[in-house]
């Protein structure tokens, strides 16, 4: 456990990968540590049509991918759940179990889905349910499909799937949205798109594929919705509690942090869908990963300097 790494990153997905691959190639030593399994939430997409070069590539074939060319490059990973990071000269990376050093680390920890909590939601992942819609919403074009909730995500879900399917539900818990105005006015000059206000879904019913969902109003009004396509956007849920001691965290928890993926705290970098941006996408994980490793290796290379 005395080995002093170059750089840690903490997360597997696309933004640490690349991090790795590029940190590699930088001839700095790496320690991946993730908590799950590699290539992060993109594994459960079946196809990735949005990633250039790549067309109809499945979210695992390109994780993994991914993951072999930073192995073989030399990174090292360790299957185990970062809980801490503590400052200083030579950084610490604690895990439930060990601790490991590091000149540098890079959180790649990427966001998790808030899920809608309905019985059968995970089973249904890839049968029917998505939690992107870019990623996802050319398997409906021509279908019927609902979208889930009342922000922006939600309603540009709802505009981007109104251009390919036949009929797009929107569902939001309340008659006022979180999004912008202007988004729900275009969205009300669309024909085939259909207002589900107050109103929460109850139940799923699939047969091997979603058929249909149970959608319940305030009033305790039960309707029953046939749908090929349920897009779940209520939210997201980024992964940075256990860092808020050396990064910070925007009001919706993102790690604070411009282009070049520096946090508030010298050497700790961060990079993919839990940094604050615009654009979460597979691409711009990816773009973070190749920055924050670029910042990372000169930070490194500055330490050496400072003698
Ligand atoms: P969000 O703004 O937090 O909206 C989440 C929506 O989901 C809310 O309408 C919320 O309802 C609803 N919701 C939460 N939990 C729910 C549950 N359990 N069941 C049903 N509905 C639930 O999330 P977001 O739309 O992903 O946007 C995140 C951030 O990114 C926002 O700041 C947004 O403006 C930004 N964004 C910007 C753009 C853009 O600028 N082009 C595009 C996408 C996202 P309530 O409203 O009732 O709380």
């Amino acid at each position: 456990m005395d080995k002093i790494y170059d750089v840690i990153i903490i997360g597997a997905g696309p933004a640490g990968l690349t991090a790795a691959i590029y940190a590699r190639r930088a001839s700095k030593t790496v320690l991946l540590i993730e908590a799950k399994s590699f290539g992060g939430q993109i594994i459960n997409t079946p196809h990735i049509d949005n990633y250039p070069a790549s067309p109809h590539i499945s979210g695992y074939d390109f994780a993994s991918a991914v993951y072999g060319q930073a192995e073989e490059l030399g990174a090292e990973i360790t299957y185990e759940k970062a809980v801490g990071i503590e400052d200083g000269a030579i950084k610490k990376v604690k895990t439930e179990n060990n601790e490991y050093k590091a000149k540098a680390v890079i959180v790649a920890t990427g966001s998790e889905n808030r899920k809608l909590g309905v019985e059968g939601e995970d089973e249904l992942v890839g049968r029917g349910i998505s939690y992107c819609a870019t990623c996802d919403g050319a398997f409906f074009r021509g279908k019927t499909v609902a979208v889930v909730g009342g922000g922006n995500t939600a309603l540009e879900d709802a505009l981007y799937l109104s251009d390919l399917s036949e009929t797009v539900y929107l569902i939001h818990r309340r008659d006022g949205f979180r999004g912008d105005d202007a988004t729900v006015n275009t969205l009300k000059e669309r024909k085939n798109v259909k207002f589900v206000l107050n109103s929460r879904v109850t139940k799923l019913t699939a047969d091997k594929k979603l058929k249909s969902i149970e959608v319940t109003d305030k009033d305790g009004n039960v309707t029953e919705l046939e749908v090929n396509g349920l897009f779940v956007a209520v939210g997201r849920i980024p992964e940075n509690q256990n860092f808020a001691s050396v990064i910070e965290l925007d009001g919706s928890g993102y790690a604070v942090a411009a282009e070049d993926c520096r946090t508030r705290t010298a050497g700790i970098f961060v990079a993919g869908d839990n940094r604050t941006k615009e654009v979460r996408q597979l691409v711009t994980a990816a773009s973070d990963g190749a920055a924050a490793a670029t910042e990372a290796v000169r930070y490194i290379n500055s330490l050496k300097q400072d003698g």
